[in-house]
C-alpha cells in the first residue's frame, strides 16, 4: 500500500503538465490546484481502504478534468417529468406560470417595493402584497406567508400553544414524505401533544374529556396521503370548531395540499378546499404553495386576524420569512385564481392534471417514433394505457387516465432502462412499474422535448 501511495504523483508535478496549465489560463490556479488535490486525495482513500485504483496518467487527467466539469456545469438542471407524478417533490413540486416565472425575473432583476409602502414611503410590509388575493380567495380575515407547510405549522403552533397542550386525534398523527410528523412538530413547536381516540374512531366527546387549563390548541391534521377505512368515524372540522368555540380554544387545521378551487367541477377527484376549511369555523389554517395551489415553495397561514398578528409578532416568523422571488411567483399565482376560465390554460399544474388524453395519445404515439428509431431493434417501445397521480400526498388513492410509452429491452433489466434515460439531455425520469420501464407522457408538451438537448 506504502508503494501504490508513493506512486501517485505530487500535486506540483501535475500542475505542471500541459493540459492542466490550460485550465490555469482559463481559471483560477487556486480552483484548478483544488480540484488536483481533490483527485488525489480521493485515490490516496480508495488505496487505504484497500481498493484497486487506477493511478495512470490518463486516469488521473480523466478524473481531473471530470471533475473540473462538474465544476463548471449547472448542478440544477432542466429535466422532463415523465414520471407520472405531476407534483413531484424530488422535482421541485409544481412548474410555475408565465406569469410568475415573469414576476420573479422582475423581483431577481431589479429593487422591488418589498417592504416599502409606495403611499407616503414608510416601511410596508412583505405580506401586504399577497394577503388581499389571499383573503378574497379563501375567505379568511387575515394572511401570512412563510418557508413551507411545515414552517407554517411550526410557527401557528408555537404562537399558540408553546408549553402548552395540543390536542389532535390519533387518527392524524400524519407522516409526510420527507420526515415531517406531526407529533414532532408539535413537540419541536414547543408544545405538549395530547392524542384523544384511536386510530380508526374519534369522537367529539374524546376532545371534550382532553380540554384543561392547559389546552392551546385543538389541531386538525389532513390525512392526506393514506385513508383509514372500514370501521371508522372522525369529528368533522365544523364540530371540532363549536367544540373550541365552547371552551374558547382556537382550532387550527393543517391542510397539507389544499385547494384554491373545487376541483370537482373539472370532473378531478377533490381535494379538500381552503374556503371550506375557513367557512368551517377553523381559527387557523395552513397549506402548501407549491402542491396543488401551483405556486412556489411556500406555507400559506390564514386565519382569524387577531391570531394571524400574533404569529407575525413571533421572532420565529422572521426566521422562516419568504423572500422578494416567493412573494413575486406567489402574487402572481394567487392572481390567475381571479379567473377561473383562464387559469386551466395558465396554471400548468391545472393544465397538467386537465390535459385530455387524446392529446397526450398523439404526443405519446410522436415520441414513440422517435425513440424506436434511436433505441434500434433490441427494443420494444409501444403506447399503453396507464394512470398518472398528483403526487405530494395529494389525492394518494386518485389517478387519472394516461398514455404511456413502454420501453423493453431482450435482456436489460427495467431498472437501466431507467437509469439510462437519466443519463441523456435533457434527463428524462420515468418510472419502473411491474417489470417495466414506463415514460409517461401527461407532462411532456412537445416529443421533442425528450431529446431537446440534442
Ligand atoms: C405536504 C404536507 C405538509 C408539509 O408541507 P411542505 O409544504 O412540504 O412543508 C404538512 N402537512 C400535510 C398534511 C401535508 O400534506
Amino acid at each position: 500500500m506504502q508503494n501504490r501511495l508513493r506512486e501517485i504523483p505530487s500535486v506540483d508535478e501535475i500542475l505542471r503538465r500541459e493540459d492542466i496549465r490550460q485550465y490555469i489560463s482559463s481559471y483560477s490556479r487556486g480552483f484548478v490546484t483544488h480540484s488536483v488535490r481533490h483527485v488525489l486525495g480521493n485515490m490516496r482513500r480508495d488505496i487505504i481502504s484497500g481498493r484497486k485504483v487506477d493511478i495512470s496518467k490518463d486516469n488521473i487527467q480523466a478524473l481531473i478534468n471530470k471533475y473540473i466539469r462538474d465544476m463548471l456545469e449547472p448542478s440544477l438542471k432542466k429535466i422532463v417529468n415523465a414520471s407520472g407524478v405531476i407534483l413531484h417533490t424530488n422535482l421541485g413540486r409544481a412548474v410555475l406560470s408565465d406569469e410568475a416565472v415573469e414576476a420573479i425575473k422582475v423581483s431577481a432583476a431589479y429593487p422591488v417595493n418589498l417592504e416599502l409602502d409606495l403611499e407616503g414611503g414608510k416601511r410596508g410590509d412583505r405580506d401586504s402584497h399577497v394577503e388581499g388575493l389571499i383573503c378574497f380567495l379563501t375567505g379568511a380575515e387575515a394572511a401570512t406567508v412563510v418557508n413551507n407547510n411545515a414552517a407554517a405549522v411550526l410557527l401557528a403552533l408555537n404562537t399558540l400553544g408553546e408549553g402548552k397542550e395540543v390536542i389532535i386525534s390519533r387518527g392524524e398523527l400524519v407522516e409526510i414524505g420527507g420526515s415531517f410528523r406531526i407529533p414532532e412538530v408539535i413537540q419541536k413547536s414547543g408544545c405538549r401533544l395530547i392524542e384523544v381516540g384511536t386510530t380508526n374512531r374519534t369522537h367529539p366527546a374524546d376532545y371534550a374529556a382532553a380540554i384543561n387549563p392547559d389546552t392551546a390548541v385543538l389541531l386538525k391534521a389532513h390525512t392526506s396521503n393514506y385513508k383509514v377505512i372500514g370501521f371508522t368515524s372522525s369529528v368533522s372540522l365544523r364540530d371540532l370548531a363549536i367544540i373550541g368555540k365552547q371552551h374558547n380554544i382556537p382550532v387550527v387545521e393543517d391542510l397539507g395540499s389544499g385547494s384554491i378551487m373545487d376541483l370537482s367541477v373539472f370532473g378531478l377527484p377533490g381535494e379538500p378546499v381552503v374556503k371550506d376549511s375557513v367557512e368551517a369555523g377553523a381559527d387557523v389554517v395552513t397549506f402548501s404553495g407549491d402542491k396543488l395551489l401551483g405556486g412556489p415553495q411556500s406555507g400559506i397561514i390564514i386565519g382569524r386576524h387577531e391570531f394571524i398578528q400574533r404569529i407575525n409578532k413571533n421572532p420565529l416568523k422572521r426566521a422562516l420569512r419568504v423572500d422578494k422571488l416567493t412573494i413575486a411567483a406567489l402574487e402572481a399565482t394567487f392572481r390567475l385564481y381571479l379567473n377561473s376560465d383562464t387559469l386551466k390554460r395558465r396554471l400548468p399544474v391545472l393544465k397538467f392534471l386537465l390535459r385530455p388524453i387524446s392529446d397526450i395519445e398523439i404526443i405519446a404515439k410522436e415520441a414513440s417514433g422517435l425513440i424506436r428509431e434511436r433505441l434500434g431493434k433490441d427494443y420494444s417501445v409501444e403506447v399503453e394505457d396507464s394512470e398518472s397521480q398528483i403526487g405530494s400526498g395529494s389525492l394518494p388513492e386518485e389517478v387519472i387516465p394516461t398514455k404511456v410509452i413502454s420501453i423493453v429491452h431482450k435482456k436489460l433489466p427495467p431498472e437501466e432502462i431507467f437509469e439510462m434515460f437519466l443519463k441523456t439531455n435533457p434527463p428524462v425520469l420515468g418510472r419502473v412499474h411491474k417489470g417495466r420501464f414506463l415514460l409517461d407522457m401527461r407532462m411532456v408538451e412537445k416529443a421533442g422535448d425528450l431529446f431537446s438537448g440534442y
